[in-house]
């Protein structure tokens, strides 16, 4: 019978997302969401759009939202992208940036997501390992039409010295695409590498600082040339009308943001003291997420025996991920239940992995 499926879809492995529970009770520390509810002003926001509003489409280009991020960014319109979840700008990249046959470069290891991109592009995958302790890899380089580099990363919370990577993107043949999902817990940014470079994107997200992941808004910052690009690529109508309004809402409270991203900085630091108190290797973190290797019993384990107690945390299979787990910061009293239960789990007896 004739092929009705592309052989590369066939072949693929689908993108494992995080759990979604449908339990409220659960201690959900899986998918680094924000623990707080986002601003008032962006209920507020929920609560004027009306029935006509919706009758319409939406602005294709999302301007009021991009004019929005170019303040808080100190560019113009022309270098702001706006999508439906910044996963969307990732996936457009690999439309506007690869030719067929081309690759789609990204360090191992960091999301996901990436090598899935590459394979549903039909690009070939080119990991570069990273150095000891998922720090930058010495001599790394790039040789794809298109890098991905989170930055913080994911899962590992580690982050880039500014210097290695804007050398990094000089070096590269082709676009680097900095993922900078986490960034508004760290301690710096490489907007300016993508507002001085013709080759750099830095790619945002109102998933995690602002609180929205339901939301799906994210946004990409760059050249006018690589954003044109990407709006040539987009779906017309890519972001709806609520996620603009509310989005928009979202960015004219910054402050909220900062707070609430420093509570989150504060018990990430609580935690990883408390973690390393009862033997865990803690990479130190500058995003909203822990990563951690436990002492004494395997990170399955330790991830099975957490989720027997109602506490849900993030483990990936794998040579450089396997011995560790991703532990999303949570609210002070959600951490606490976790730090008891990892105490609990450490004084337990049984099998010994
Ligand atoms: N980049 C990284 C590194 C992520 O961890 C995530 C969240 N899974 C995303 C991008 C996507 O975020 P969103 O599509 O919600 O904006």
């Amino acid at each position: 019978m004739k092929r009705l499926i592309r052989e590369a879809v066939e072949r693929m492995a689908a993108y494992t997302p995080g759990e979604q529970p449908s339990d409220r009770g659960i201690v959900k520390l899986n998918t680094n969401e924000n623990p707080y509810p986002p601003s008032p002003m962006v209920m507020e926001a929920l609560q004027r759009i009306d029935a006509s509003a919706l009758r319409l489409y939406s602005d294709p280009y999302g301007t009021a939202l991009r004019d929005r991020v170019a303040d808080l960014c100190g560019c113009r319109r022309e270098q702001v992208f706006v999508g439906n979840g910044s996963d969307e700008v990732l996936a457009l990249c690999t439309r506007a940036f690869v030719e067929d046959g081309g690759s789609i470069g990204y360090f191992d290891p960091s999301y996901s997501l990436y090598p899935v991109l590459a394979d549903i592009r039909g690009a070939r995958r080119e990991p570069l390992p990273l150095g000891p302790d998922f720090g930058w890899p010495g001599g790394a380089a790039s040789a794809s039409p298109l890098f991905f580099m989170t930055n913080p990363n994911a899962p590992t919370g580690v982050q880039y010295p500014t210097e290695a990577v804007a050398r990094f993107c000089d070096a590269a043949p082709g676009v680097v695409l900095i993922d900078e999902a986490y960034v508004d817990f760290a301690d710096a940014d490489c907007l300016h590498l993508a507002l001085g470079r013709p080759n750099v994107l830095v790619a945002r997200t109102l998933s995690k600082s602002y609180a929205l992941a339901g939301l799906r808004v994210g946004y990409a910052v760059g050249s006018e040339a690589l954003i044109g690009a990407l709006c040539k690529v987009k779906d017309s109508y890519n972001v709806g009308v609520v996620p603009q309004r509310l989005a928009l809402a979202a960015l004219s409270d910054p402050d909220w943001m900062r707070r609430h991203a420093g509570m989150i900085r504060a018990t990430r630091e609580r935690l990883q003291d408390a973690l390393r108190a009862l033997g865990y290797v803690v990479t130190p973190s500058q995003t909203n997420f822990v990563w951690a290797r436990p002492p004494r019993w395997s990170a399955r384990d330790v991830f099975d025996r957490l989720r027997q107690r109602g506490i849900l945390v993030r483990y990936f299979a794998g040579d450089r991920t396997g011995a560790h787990i991703r532990i999303t910061i949570g609210t002070d009293e959600q951490t606490d239940r976790l730090i008891a239960a990892l105490g609990e789990i450490e004084g337990e007896g049984g099998r010994q992995p």
